[in-house]
């Protein structure tokens, strides 16, 4: 699944199109992505010349990623849970319901990709990314516009009393927990968007239209659902040139 936009393009990935890895990490850092299958797929569907991903590890630390003279960070090679650049560079995330989130600035014309799972999100991974859009392009938050792409859902997450405690800090945490039948469920999502409120962007910056339910929907990869069997599904934006 595309979207596109006269100024950008971001690939939401599912298991429809055959192009989830499993062994990425094994990519190695050499290796041009552009050229390599699966990825050599969805750069051809973005018009990209050059793609990266993290080695993601649930923080909140993230690069800028470059293009000349070589692709910087090399693919899989750098630690990382987000990417910003304002170069004509796909940059992606790998999820398994995780939240991939995608942020747009259209004044500075960069872009940014997170992997949010709960740790990061409540850690502060996507403002860390804001913030370092502001500081290296000089990007604005209210000129932000946000993609939510595909995740585990608050019908599928099941989560512990003990996170729940976790997040007595948030005003708005009640909304984001539900029980059935004695199991506690949490909304990722949910608490994506009132964080993002709390960082100043407004509800319709926020887009949630691929924002499916990785658990329930067999269309995505859910790691919830199959465990270490499970691959993982890209989430990657390129900026038009
Ligand atoms: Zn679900």
């Amino acid at each position: 699944m595309i979207y596109k936009s006269d100024r950008f393009s971001i690939y939401f990935g599912d298991a429809s199109d055959g192009l989830c890895p499993k062994e990425y990490l094994q990519v190695g850092g050499q290796t041009p992505l552009a050229a390599r299958e699966p990825y050599a797929r969805v750069c051809k569907q973005l018009n990209a010349t050059a793609l990266t991903f993290c080695h993601q590890t649930h923080s909140i630390e993230g690069h800028v990623a470059t293009l000349t003279p070589t692709v910087n960070p090399a693919p899989f090679l750098r630690k990382g849970d987000f990417l910003i650049t304002s170069q004509p560079i796909a940059i992606g995330v790998m999820t398994a319901d995780c939240l991939p989130v995608v942020i747009y600035d259209q004044k500075m014309h960069s872009v940014a990709v997170v992997h949010a799972g709960w740790r990061g999100l409540i850690a502060g991974v996507i403002e860390q990314a804001i913030m370092q859009m502001e500081q290296a392009f000089g990007s604005c938050r209210r000129d932000m516009q946000v993609w939510f792409g595909p995740a585990a859902g608050a019908c599928c997450y099941e989560v512990t009393a003990e996170f729940k405690e976790r997040c007595t800090q948030y005003a708005w945490r009640d909304e984001l927990f539900s029980v059935r039948d004695g199991t506690l469920f949490f909304d990722l999502t949910g608490c994506a968007q009132h964080l993002l409120h709390e960082y100043g962007l407004a509800g319709q910056a926020i887009n949630r239209t691929h924002n499916r339910c990785t658990v329930c929907d067999v269309r995505y990869c859910s790691y919830r659902r199959d465990k270490e069997r499970a691959e993982r599904q890209m989430t990657v934006v390129a900026l038009r040139t």
